[in-house]
């Protein structure tokens, strides 16, 4: 028997049809229904395999569904809640894959009135720059961390059924506290995402823009490719991770004047051991 007989993902997209695909391979699941706006999405996301039926109503949607995932924007959280609140089986569990848990877990709150007990929070560390129901394929979340942020209402067994789920999709699960994976991930995420748009659009508004992208070597090209990523899904995680992004920039503002004291003061050995330094960690890191 299937570990979860009617998956309802909220948002067909990178992420969720990931997880869909993901499922269906592992054979860890019986049906997928996907609810969406755009048609088009939608009938691809049936065309390939992503999922096997589609409502454009969430209501709809989360009907007889025993694992329900909300894949949206973190923007769009309150407002998919409200539209399900009403139509979801007593015990299906819900969860959602949004980079930014804190606002996620507010929003579920005001639209349930309460958290409800089979409510985990969860985030993919995975991920590409890409989106839409075309771009999601079943071995994103091979080896990847999943982190779950378990609130002190979720049931032991809603938690287990969403740790077995992502198993089943090939990830290695984690649980965090809501406020330290927002911090940990204005960091390691949120930040360089904000580095790379920010360097493109600067670049883009220069006179010379198209001469500067077409001399763009490697480095540049690693470095910005997460600014291609989707501008609302960023939108969203901006403003609602607000205070540990701040916090975030502010750190690396500072790195950043050191930085330019050094070269305008000609500091070779600062420069180079401010270098050595990232080039260790980077190294560490990576090896
Ligand atoms: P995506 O590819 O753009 O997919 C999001 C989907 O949600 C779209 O297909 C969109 O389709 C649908 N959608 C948007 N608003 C909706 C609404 N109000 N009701 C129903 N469906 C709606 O984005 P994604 O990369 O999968 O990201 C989804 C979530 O995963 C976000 O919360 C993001 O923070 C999180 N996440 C992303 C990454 C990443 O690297 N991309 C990694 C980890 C977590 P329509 O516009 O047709 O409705």
């Amino acid at each position: 028997m299937s570990a979860i007989n009617r998956l309802c993902i909220i948002g067909v997209g990178l992420i969720g049809g990931s997880l869909a695909l993901a499922l269906k391979q592992a054979g860890a699941v019986g049906s997928v229904i996907g609810v969406g706006r755009g048609l088009a999405n939608l009938q691809a996301a049936v065309r390939l395999g992503v999922i096997d039926e589609f409502s454009h109503e969430p209501a709809i949607g989360v009907r007889g569904a025993d694992m329900v995932v909300l894949a949206v924007p973190v923007g769009t959280t309150a407002q998919v809640c409200e539209q399900i609140r009403d139509h979801l089986s007593p015990s299906a569990v819900l969860t959602d894959v949004g980079s930014v848990k804190g606002e996620v877990v507010a929003q579920v709150k005001s639209a349930f009135g309460e958290i409800p007990a089979n409510f985990v929070p969860g985030h993919p560390i995975a991920g590409t720059e890409k989106s839409g129901a075309a771009a999601a394929f079943a071995e994103l979340y091979r080896d990847r961390k999943v982190l779950l942020t378990p609130l002190t209402e979720t049931s032991e067994a809603a938690l287990k059924q969403v740790e077995q789920m992502w198993q089943a999709a090939g990830a290695v699960v984690e649980t965090m506290e809501v406020e330290h994976h927002d911090a940990v991930l204005a960091v390691t995420s949120h930040l360089p995402h904000m580095l790379a748009f920010g360097l493109v659009d600067s670049l883009a508004r220069m006179e010379a823009s198209d001469e500067i992208f077409r001399y763009a070597a490697g480095g540049f090209r690693d470095f910005t490719r997460i600014a291609s990523s989707d501008p609302v899904m960023w939108r969203d995680i901006c403003i609602h991770n607000k205070r540990a992004l701040l916090a975030a920039m502010e750190r690396f503002e500072s790195e950043l004047a050191e930085l330019r004291e050094a070269i305008a003061g000609g500091d070779a050995d600062r420069l180079t051991t401010i270098f050595s330094r990232a080039k260790a960690a980077r190294d560490r890191f990576s090896g």
